[in-house]
């Protein structure tokens, strides 16, 4: 039999979606993949169902429906500081897991070397094998996961094509300050490289940090690839929409990557989506409040149950420390806490490049009575484990 292609030998299944599977599996409660038990805004369910009664049903323009992308151009043109054109600007795509796919394609050939910084969400490794690019990895320190600029300079000089910089981080919960960006932006002029954002989180920021887009600063927009989407902002991560922006150079490739990657996201979700995308400033407002919330009802049971962690400054992630528990392969643990102790969670190792075992991740975008629950099964950890 023809055997599969060998760049599949380079990277698994997602470790995250994998213990969802458990989590259902096993019927735990699933503080491991990041997804909200919550709905969404009512009135951007009503104008998905009025979408459908309006007969979007057929192919929306490939990079995206217009009256989408000109909702999208104006919000993000205030959030970001630009002046983005719905035409030149944008492409939107199935998720930021295909925005960051087609970015990389866009950016680099085959053999370039991409900058990841460790830890990193699972799926930039695999986004640049996939790529046929190399990634080379950086080290963010804990506990504030920070890095070494001399260490940074080195990997920029062993020749690099772009950087992955996902910012808001996940799953640190890192938001990177004006001046660490400042360094990224300056080695990135300096040896003419592109920076891929990966900004899901880029409205899930904690006081008192706040978002700076890279994109945003001097001379930065030309070689940003800026990559985002809905899901995490409105709740609807399988509504699948997501976008990159850059300049028109950089977007006329990437239109070429998507179209031939998938076509387009779902027209009538897009329609609907203009909804969301017209929002005023409260709703940012009060969704930074929510995960407040949320944050704080979880860490406050980690307090109690006296489990070591790194306090997120944005996203709705958290690493928990569990050395204690003598842990030599977090992936079995995270399958005993699930199976055992009833909360799902993701084995820190799937976002390490180096070989880290006593971390584990859980998210926090449930409802309150969700997180009570679990974080009342996490106070017996000790016992159930
Ligand atoms: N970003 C989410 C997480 O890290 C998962 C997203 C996905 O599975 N596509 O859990």
């Amino acid at each position: 039999m023809p055997k599969i292609a060998s760049r599949l030998d380079h990277f698994t299944e997602s470790v995250i979606r994998e213990m969802t599977r458990v989590a259902n599996a096993c019927g735990a409660l699933n503080l491991s993949q990041g997804f909200p038990d919550f709905d969404p805004p009512p009135e951007l369910v009503a104008a998905a169902h009025k979408a459908l009664d309006d007969g979007f049903h057929q192919y929306a323009v490939t990079w995206g429906a217009p009256r989408f992308r000109e909702a999208l151009a104006r919000k993000q043109s205030r959030w970001m500081g630009l002046d983005l054109d719905p035409d030149e600007n944008i492409v939107v795509t199935c998720g930021s897991t295909e925005a960051m796919m087609t970015a990389l394609m866009t950016a680099c050939n085959p053999g370039d070397r991409v900058i990841v910084f460790s830890p990193f969400y699972e799926n930039y490794g695999a986004d640049a094998i996939l790529t046929g690019a190399t990634p080379v990895y950086v080290h963010l320190r804990p506990p504030d996961f920070t890095f070494d600029p001399d260490e940074l300079r080195r990997a920029f000089e062993t020749g690099v094509k772009a950087l992955v910089l996902c910012n808001p981080s996940n799953p640190t919960g890192k938001v990177f300050t004006k001046d660490e960006l400042g360094v990224i932006a300056g080695l990135a002029r300096e040896f003419d490289a592109f920076v891929v954002t990966d900004e899901v989180y880029e409205h899930i920021v904690y006081e008192p940090w706040s978002h700076t887009y890279i994109a945003g600063l001097e001379g930065m927009f030309g070689r940003t690839i800026s990559c985002s989407s809905l899901s995490k902002t409105y709740g609807v991560t399988g509504w699948r929409l997501g976008y990159v922006i850059a300049s028109g150079e950089v977007i006329a490739g990437a239109k070429k990557v998507h179209d031939f990657l998938t076509v387009g996201a779902a027209a009538p979700l897009q329609e609907a989506a203009v909804t969301a995308l017209e929002f005023p400033q409260r709703y940012y407002d009060e969704l930074r409040a929510w995960y407040t919330k949320l944050r704080d009802i979880f860490l406050g049971y980690l307090d109690r149950a006296n489990l070591s962690y790194i306090a997120p400054q944005g996203a709705y992630y958290v690493l928990v420390d569990v050395s204690e528990f003598g842990v030599t392969d977090d992936v079995a643990f995270c399958r005993r806490l699930a199976e055992k102790a009833g909360v799902a969670a993701v084995p820190g190792s799937s976002f390490f490049h180096e070989p880290v075992n006593h971390l584990i991740r859980f998210h926090f975008a449930k409802r309150p009575e969700t997180l009570e629950a679990a974080g009342e099964r996490l106070l017996k950890i000790r016992e159930m484990i």
